[in-house]
């Protein structure tokens, strides 16, 4: 099953439940616009170098569109489609006044300069800075990018409309950006996947953890858990995965990425793993927060984990999310688990249309507001219609964009 096609699975069972007309369906589907650009760039070596960028905006029934730009050689349209439709019930889930949208370049950032990494943005804005604005498409970072390439984004974006810092979000704090965004994903996994260990009985403190992935989202989420008394014993990035039954220092492991040009490779205050090890391992809590598709039907039953917070987009296949199911395994899904980061865009979005400043605690008060409401409304409609946590959150997102486009006249 490709990514849309599982988007399009989950939906529909949704669907289901909400007995949705076909042609409504095929309406809350369907994207707006998928914009497929050439991006042509000089490397440093004076080679000519030609790209392919994406922008897929599927829905503003709710609000301006909303979504990251993922920059990694996996790209395609079909991925980038099924992440704008994901966008599109994650906002709605959480009650913030966006629809969906996502973006993407395929390139190995890893092998770019820094220049180059520039050139690529700037080229890339160049081409879709017609179809993006403040009140209507709004990019954010995601695998591959980061604040730098955002303000990027800002500055390239601003030459051609004028000065709008709202055109992106995730921007550098010193930059229009806002305190507390960088973490803000990390940090909502691990408040959600503390109050889903509550409501399943699970004390922190007892509570191990493996995760993998260990950039933005996964080394957040990892501190934010270990400063919860959450025993860390197993993380993992593209270099493969590190393993202590005692608990690994977060801190140190983050600090020692960071020197090491963002990569865990030579950590030596764990033993090694291999990435696919660290899915199977004996914890009571499990978190993909690299790529998607890493959980499938050869590995599911292969999964000791009785909870999975999906802190990646589409982490696992729904036939593996079926397995899971079927054996009691508790998931809590991207639109839910992940949308930490696009509610912190949100506050920083308004902060830069009122030219008004919030510190990091009021971030964080209302990030918890927001998390925390969601989750107890996803968790009630999941226990009143006895469907899983994912079928309840598709229920509620999809709900919600049905009505907007409902009210606001279809034709
Ligand atoms: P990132 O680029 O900062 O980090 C990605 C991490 O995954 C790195 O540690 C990398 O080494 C690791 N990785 C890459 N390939 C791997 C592999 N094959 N096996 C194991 N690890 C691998 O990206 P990020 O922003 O942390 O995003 C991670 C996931 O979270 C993505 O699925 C993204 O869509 C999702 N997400 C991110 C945000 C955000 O705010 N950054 C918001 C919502 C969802």
């Amino acid at each position: 099953m490709k990514s849309f096609e599982a988007v399009q699975h989950y939906f529909n069972r949704a669907a289901d439940k909400l007995e949705l007309t076909e042609n409504m369906r095929t309406l809350l589907l369907t994207s707006k616009r998928e914009v497929q650009v050439q991006i042509a760039v000089e490397m440093d070596d004076g080679q000519l170098q030609t790209l392919i960028g994406y922008r897929v905006q599927h829905d503003n029934a709710r609000g301006p569109m909303k979504g990251g730009l993922r920059f990694h050689h996996e790209v395609d349209l079909d991925e980038v489609r099924s992440l704008a439709s994901l966008m599109t019930w994650k906002t709605a889930v959480v009650n913030i006044p966006f629809g969906g949208a996502k973006g993407g370049v395929t390139v190995n950032v890893r092998k770019l300069s820094l220049r180059e990494l520039e050139r690529v943005t700037r080229k890339f804005v160049d081409e879709i800075h017609d179809v993006i604005g403040p009140d209507t498409d709004i990019p954010a970072p995601d695998m591959g990018t980061n604040a730098e390439v955002m303000a990027w984004i800002m500055n390239q974006h601003n030459k051609y409309h004028g000065f709008s810092p709202g055109v992106v979000t995730g921007k550098p704090v010193e930059h229009y950006g806002i305190p507390g965004r960088e973490e803000a994903t990390g940090r909502g996994v691990g408040i959600l996947a503390l109050k889903t260990l509550g409501r399943l009985g699970h004390k922190a403190q007892k509570t191990r953890v493996a995760i993998q992935g260990f950039g933005n989202v996964g080394s957040h989420a990892a501190k934010f858990l270990q400063e919860a008394d959450c025993r860390i014993v197993a993380i993992s990035d593209v270099s493969g995965g590190y393993y202590c039954a005692e608990g690994i220092n977060v801190l140190e492991a983050i600090q020692y990425s960071n020197k090491n040009n963002r990569s865990l490779e030579g950590f030596a205050a764990a033993s090694r793993i291999s990435n696919e090890e660290l899915l199977e391992l004996e914890v009571e809590l499990l978190v993909p927060a690299a790529l998607g598709g890493v959980i499938t039907a050869d590995n599911a039953p292969l999964i000791n984990a009785p909870l999975i917070i999906e802190a990646a987009n589409a982490p696992i296949r729904p036939e593996a999310d079926d397995l899971l199911n079927d054996r009691g395994v508790v998931i809590l899904p991207d639109i839910l688990a992940n949308a930490g980061g696009v509610t912190v865009s949100y506050f920083e979005w308004a902060q830069n249309r009122q030219y008004y400043r919030w510190g990091l605690d009021r971030v964080r008060q209302e990030l918890d507001r927001v998390l925390s409401s969601a989750f107890e409304e996803v968790w009630n409609l999941a226990r009143e219609h006895e469907v899983s946590l994912r079928t309840a959150a598709f229920m509620l997102g999809i709900g919600r964009v049905g009505r907007a486009t409902v009210l606001g006249g279809i034709t």
